[in-house]
Formats: structure tokens, sequence, C-alpha cells
């Protein structure tokens, strides 16, 4: 069918933009080479337990482009969320409180007196100023304004980074951080909370979307990769799938991370060498090893413990049954611990297993009884957690855009692509922005028709 808009991939991104078009009435078909919708946020089970793909919640709860795309297609309801906001540190034998707002920074103890007083005097301009403002500190990076601040202080920014890019300062953009504080400030009209399933399981949401779409006439094609988008005469005239099946169709929205997408799908001569380029230096991955733990024993009545300083490896330890209790059968407790990697540790199953062994060491210093009730642990590690870093020169309106000049009909979505927030509420901010390009695409492509039609 030559009118329906065929989407590659039924992560977060290729979801959503499905369900908007569904919603305005446009058939749709995606195309997902795996057997599960989701993308990296899939889930699985293992003995019992729903274990996602790696820590996943939901930035900003429900201020997130996420929660705004189940709000625009009617569904918001059916999402029970768990509130994700018991955020803590551990420095030096003691747990220190995540601050929620401006005065907990007064009682925020893992920064001396006197740096407190100075970290305010930054981060409350930052929170109220514009994300225009934030715009033009975009090529700079957020060390500019840590490097001279006090060891306990920067480690305060360690752990923000951590929380929200799964990075370190030193990959941040000072732009993507200041939009971050905006968006995490109440004032505003946003929250530093986030969100999780209460059900289990970070692809509900995708789940959702799914259903959604299909009970509204659309196709989810699973396990069906994609091999080809055809262009000719610079307008998309469809897919060819793996087994050598052509699809055609007008409008092509392809949501797999932008810079593997233009090598992968296209003929060599669609795109310049300037262009590719380009889009070849948002080819920077966070790597991360996580490894899910299964105890016995609670062993800690927190939600997410931050261990602070270069001393640990363990960067994150994310009580999970905490979040939501029927993750787990009943008298199981899961929680997983992750820590940023170099890249080439992630094929490399020997460093993964130190990485884990020190993650243990870790825990057990904090928690003495950790070791005595663990029942299994099952480590995984990811290259690509956000498919664009967000790096000085990276972020925002420097990602890949959505539609390329010249290609009528090929439109780009997902975290890789121009949008801005975090993660899975980047990915979904994408494909909000997107979608009046599309539609625009598709009157135009609709008049040209009856105009052929009435000559
Ligand atoms: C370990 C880890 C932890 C993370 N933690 C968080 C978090 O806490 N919070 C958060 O918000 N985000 C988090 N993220 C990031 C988040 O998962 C991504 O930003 C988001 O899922 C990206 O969605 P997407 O739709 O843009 O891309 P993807 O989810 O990558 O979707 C692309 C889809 O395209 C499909 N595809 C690829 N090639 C083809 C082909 N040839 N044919 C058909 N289909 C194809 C893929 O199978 C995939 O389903 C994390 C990521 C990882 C890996």
């Amino acid at each position: 069918m030559k009118d329906e808009v065929i989407i590659i991939g039924a992560g977060v991104s290729g979801l959503s933009s499905a369900a908007l078009l569904v919603k305005d009435k446009i058939p749709v078909r995606i195309f997902e080479k795996s057997p599960k919708v989701g993308g990296r946020t899939t889930s699985t089970s293992y003995k019992g337990h729903i274990l996602d793909n790696g820590f996943h919640i939901m930035p900003f709860y429900k201020t997130s482009a996420v929660y705004k795309v189940l709000e625009e297609i009617g569904i918001v309801s059916d999402l029970k969320l768990s509130i994700v906001d018991d955020i803590t540190f551990f420095q030096e034998k003691k747990f220190h409180k995540y601050p929620k707002g401006i005065l907990d920074f007064f009682r925020l103890s893992i920064v001396p007196m006197k740096s407190r007083l100075r970290l305010l005097r930054i981060l409350l301009p930052m929170a109220f100023s514009s994300m225009e403002k934030a715009e033009e500190l975009d090529s700079k990076s957020l060390t500019k304004i840590t490097k001279t601040m006090d060891k306990k202080t920067r480690s305060f920014f360690d752990a923000v980074c951590m929380l929200a890019f799964a990075d370190t300062p030193d990959h941040v953009s000072l732009g993507e951080f200041v939009r971050t504080i905006i968006r995490a400030n109440p004032f505003k009209g946003g929250t530093s909370e986030f969100g999780y399933p209460s059900e289990g399981g970070y692809d509900k949401i995708s789940k959702m979307l799914e259903e959604y779409v299909k009970n509204n006439g659309g196709v989810v094609s699973l396990s069906t990769p994609i091999k080809k988008i055809v262009i000719q005469n610079n307008h998309v005239t469809g897919v060819v799938l793996e087994s050598g099946e052509f699809f055609p169709s007008n409008c092509v929205i392809v949501s797999n991370p932008a810079y593997i997408a233009v090598k992968k799908f296209f003929d060599d001569e669609v795109f310049d060498k300037k262009f590719l380029s380009k889009v070849e230096k948002l080819n920077k991955t966070t790597s991360v090893i996580e490894v899910h733990f299964c105890l016995s024993k609670k062993i800690d009545f927190r939600q997410i413990v931050f261990p602070v300083g270069s001393n640990y490896t363990a960067k994150g330890v994310f009580f999970i049954t905490n979040i939501a209790p029927s993750v787990s059968p009943k008298g199981e407790h899961l929680l997983m611990a992750g820590t940023p990697v170099p890249s080439e540790y992630t094929d490399n199953p020997q460093k993964i297993r130190e990485v884990v062994d020190k993650m243990k060491v870790d825990i057990s210093q904090i928690y003495p009884d950790f070791k005595e009730n663990l029942l299994w642990e099952r480590p995984m590690a990811w290259k690509l957690v956000e498919a664009v870093v967000k790096e000085p020169g990276l972020v925002w309106k420097q990602k890949m855009p959505h539609h390329i000049e010249g290609i009528k009909g090929l439109f780009f979505v997902g975290d890789s692509t121009i949008s801005y927030g975090i993660g899975t509420d980047s990915a979904a901010h994408s494909s909000m922005l997107c979608h009046p390009k599309i539609i625009n695409h598709l009157k135009e492509k609709s008049e040209q028709e009856i105009q052929i039609k009435q000559n």
C-alpha cells in the first residue's frame, strides 16, 4: 500500500511516532528486527524476576516527553508509575540525602557548608535560566565550571551526571546540564523525580504504545529486519526487507541510531561525504557494565544509592524491588550495580568479571551482609547506552536533523536526532518534534496526487 508510512524500529521513538500518526488516522507499518518491542528498553524474565535491559527509569517523571506522548494519545491513565525520588549519596561511611529542592541544598551534607552557598550560586541561575540561554552553552564542557571546585563539591556533579547521563562530567555539555537543571526545577514546571512502571518492566511503555498502534489499525511486524531504504530521484520509494521483499511507501521513518542508519540502509551515493562525516561525529557511545544481584534479604530501604569517590567502582546501586516490589517473587530482592567503562571492556568477559568482582567488594563495604544473602548475579554490558553522549558540540540542535534537505519523505527520530532530554525522554521528544514535519510531507504528497488526478 503506497500511502502507508513505514517505520523502522519498535523502540520508544519508533512506537511514539507510530502512535502519534495512527492517532491522526494515518496508516503505519512498523518493521522491527527483534522478536520484541522496546528496543534498548526491552525487559526479560529470569528466575521469576522481571529484569530490565540495564537500569531504566523515566527521567522527569510526569513531565517526561514519554509521558506527554501517552497523554497526547489518551492512554496515560493505563500507566501506573512508581515514583523514584529516594536517592542518596554514600561517601566516607555516611549516607547523604540527594537534594530534591532548593531548601535541600542548605542541608546537602555531602558538600562542605561553605561550598553549599557557592553551589547554590551556580545552580540557581541555571535552574531559572531559559532553554535559549542553555543553547549558548552547548559547546562548552561542564568541567569548565567544576574544575575549580573542591573534591566533595565535584562529587555532587559526578553523581548527578551518573544519574542523568550514565557518564562522567568531562563528557557532558554545560548546555545539556543546564537544560537538565531547568527541567528539574519545580518553579519552572519541572521535577527532579523519576518514574518506573509499578508492575515492573520498563518495556511496559513500549508494549502500551504497541497495543495502541495495533488497536488503531497500525501493523507491527516483529522479527522483520529492514535491509535497505530505496531512494529514487531524491524521493523515498520504499524499503527492502532482509528477506528481499519490497514494500513501497512515500514516507519512511528511521528510528535506530541515525549514524548507524545512514551507513547501513542506503546506497553509497545518497548522502554526500560532508554530511556523512558530520553524522559520524555522533558515533559516540557511553559504555556501561551493570549487574543484577538477587538477594534473599532486603539490605536497604532506599531506592538508589550513589557511592561517590574514586575508590568505588560501583557508581550506582539501584534497589529495583524497593521501586517496584512486583519485579521479584516474594521474599527475593533485586538490586543492580552499574559503572561506566571503556567501550572495549564490553566485549571482554574477563574484564567484565573483574569489574563485577570489584563492584561486589564495594557493595559489601557499604552493606556487610550483602554476600551472605546473595542468591545469584547476572552481569550485562552495553556499548550503546544513549546514541549520543552529551558531549560539548553534540547536543540538542547539533544532533542529526529529522529530515535531510533534498530527500523527500525520509525522516529520522530517536535519541541521536534533534531533541533534548535524557534517554527515553529524548527519544520521545524527537518523535514529538518530527511529527508535524511528517504530517506536512503527507499533506503535500496528497495535494500533489489530487492535482495529478485532476490534470
Ligand atoms: C543500559 C542502559 C541503561 C539506560 N538507562 C536509561 C534510563 O534509566 N532512562 C532512560 O530514559 N533511558 C535510558 N537508556 C537509554 C534509552 O534506552 C534509549 O535512549 C532509548 O531506548 C532509545 O530509544 P530509540 O527508539 O531512540 O532507539 P532504540 O531503542 O535503539 O530503537 C531502535 C529500534 O530499531 C530496531 N532496528 C535496528 N535495526 C533494524 C533493522 N535493520 N530493521 C528493523 N529494525 C531495526 C532495533 O532493534 C530497535 O528496536 C538506557 C540505555 C541502556 C542501554
